[in-house]
C-alpha cells in the first residue's frame, strides 16, 4: 500500500474536516476577543466560544457553566491535582491515584509530594484495573482528592470510575477522572459517573492540539493555575484560544452525532485485527481487559519479537510500542510493568490505536505484514 496506515490514534488524531471548516473563520474574519464584547467583533467571538462550551457540556452531560477551557488534558490534570491540593490543604494533605495514570497526573502528584503532600499510588491488577475496595482501604480523614483515569492510554482498560467516585463521596472526598482517551469513544456522563472534575483533550478526539477542557462541578473549590484577567469565571486566566475552542466544540458536536456508529465500526475492525493475528500467529498475548476496554485499542505482546524491531519492519504503518510519551527512552512501559508483565515481554509489545481513517483493507494488509515479519524476526531471534 502506498498510503500511510495510521494506527496510533491514542497518541493523537487528525483534525476532522468539519472541525477544520468550523475553525477557519476564527483565524481571520472572526478574530475578536471574547472578553471585549462592547463591539460586534468581540461579541461574535464570544458567541462562538459559548456555542463550543455548550457542545462540550452536552458531550459529557454537564452544564455549560461547568466547562473551563484549558490548553489540553495536561493542563486540566495539573489543575485538578495542584488546584484541589492548594484549595483544600486546610482539610488534608493526602491524594489517591494509581500507577497507570498519564504522566500529567503522576508528575503533578510527585510535585505535590515535594510540597508536603502524601500520595498513594494504588496498584492495578493484571488488566490495569483499579479495585474500588483498594481505594476504600487507603482513604483517610486527610484524603482530599481521588484521581483515577477513565480509560488507559496504553491498554485501553476502562476503570470502574462510578464505583470509585462512590467510595470517595462516602468520605466527602473530591473525585477527578482523566477522560482524555474516553471522550468521544465511549459514553462519558459526569452525572452517571458522579465525578467532580474531569479532563478532556481536543487532539485525542479529532479536534486541534493545544486545547482541552476541564469539567468543574458547580461550587467545587479549586485554586487556579494561572492568575490574570480572571477569565473563565476566575478559574483560568488568559485570552481564550478561540480557533482551538471552536474546534474542540465542533469535535464534540461530531462525536455526539457519530460516536455510537463510529465506535461500533472501529470495534469490528479491532476485533478483525485481533482475530486475524491470533489465528495466524502463535504466542501472541492480549494486554488490557478483554471486555472493559476502549473499542479502538489493541495492545499485544508478540513473544520473542522485540517491539521496536517489529515496528520498524511494518513500513508505512504508524503504531506505537507503548506510551508515546515515553517511547524515546528504552525503558519498558510503566503501565505494562504495573500490570505485572515482565520487562522482556513488555519489550515485545505493540499498541494499535484504531480510528476513523482505518479500513478493512488496511486491517488485512497489516495482518499480512505481521505474519510475514513476526516469522522472520522469530527466525532471527536466539531465544525463540
Ligand atoms: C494525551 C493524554 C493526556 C495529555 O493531553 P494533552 O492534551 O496532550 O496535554 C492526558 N491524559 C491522557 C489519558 C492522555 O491520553
Amino acid at each position: 500500500m502506498d498510503e500511510l496506515i495510521y494506527m496510533d490514534h491514542h497518541a493523537t488524531t487528525p483534525v476532522h474536516p468539519e472541525v477544520f471548516e468550523a475553525m477557519k473563520p476564527c483565524l481571520m474574519e472572526n478574530f475578536g476577543n471574547p472578553a471585549s464584547t462592547t463591539h460586534m467583533v468581540g461579541k461574535l467571538a464570544y458567541e462562538a466560544t459559548e456555542n463550543a462550551r455548550e457542545m462540550v457540556a452536552r458531550l459529557i452531560n454537564a452544564q455549560p457553566e461547568e466547562i473551563v477551557f484549558t490548553s489540553g488534558a495536561t493542563e486540566s490534570d495539573n489543575m485538578a491535582v495542584k488546584g484541589a491540593g492548594e484549595a483544600l490543604q486546610k482539610s488534608g494533605n493526602h491524594i489517591i491515584t494509581c500507577r497507570v495514570e498519564h504522566k500529567a497526573i503522576l508528575e503533578a502528584c510527585k510535585f505535590m509530594e515535594k510540597k508536603g503532600f502524601n500520595v498513594t499510588y494504588l496498584p492495578v491488577d493484571k488488566y490495569a484495573m483499579v479495585d474500588p475496595a483498594d481505594v476504600e482501604k487507603v482513604i483517610t480523614d486527610k484524603t482530599i482528592l481521588v484521581t483515577i483515569m477513565m480509560a488507559n492510554s496504553e491498554v485501553g482498560t476502562i476503570e470502574p470510575i462510578k464505583e470509585i467516585a462512590g467510595v470517595a463521596h462516602n468520605k466527602g472526598v473530591l473525585m477527578h477522572t482523566d477522560a482524555a482517551q474516553a471522550a468521544g469513544k465511549i459514553k462519558v456522563d459526569v452525572h452517571d459517573l458522579g465525578v467532580d472534575l474531569l479532563s478532556l483533550s481536543g487532539h485525542k478526539m479529532y479536534g486541534p492540539k493545544g486545547v482541552g477542557a476541564m469539567y468543574v462541578k458547580k461550587k467545587t473549590k479549586l485554586t487556579p493555575l494561572f492568575h490574570g484577567g480572571g477569565h473563565e469565571k476566575k478559574r483560568r486566566s488568559g485570552t481564550l484560544n478561540v480557533p482551538g475552542i471552536v474546534g474542540l466544540g465542533e469535535a464534540c458536536a461530531v462525536a455526539i452525532r457519530d460516536m455510537s456508529q463510529d465506535s461500533e465500526r472501529v470495534r469490528k475492525l479491532r476485533d478483525k485485527l485481533y482475530e486475524g493475528i491470533t489465528s495466524r500467529i502463535e504466542r501472541v498475548y492480549l494486554n488490557g481487559h478483554p471486555e472493559k476496554r476502549l473499542p479502538n485499542n489493541l495492545n499485544l505482546t508478540f513473544e520473542f519479537v522485540e517491539g521496536e524491531g517489529l515496528i520498524l519492519s511494518l513500513k508505512g504503518v504508524a503504531v506505537s510500542s507503548g506510551s508515546a510519551c515515553t517511547s524515546d527512552s528504552l525503558e519498558s512501559s510503566y503501565v505494562l510493568r504495573a500490570m505485572g508483565i515482565p520487562d522482556w515481554l513488555a519489550h515485545c509489545s505493540i499498541r494499535f490505536g484504531l480510528g476513523k481513517s482505518n479500513t478493512e483493507e488496511q486491517i488485512d494488509y497489516v495482518i499480512g505484514l505481521l505474519v510475514k515479519n513476526v516469522a522472520r524476526l522469530r527466525a532471527m531471534s536466539p531465544l525463540s
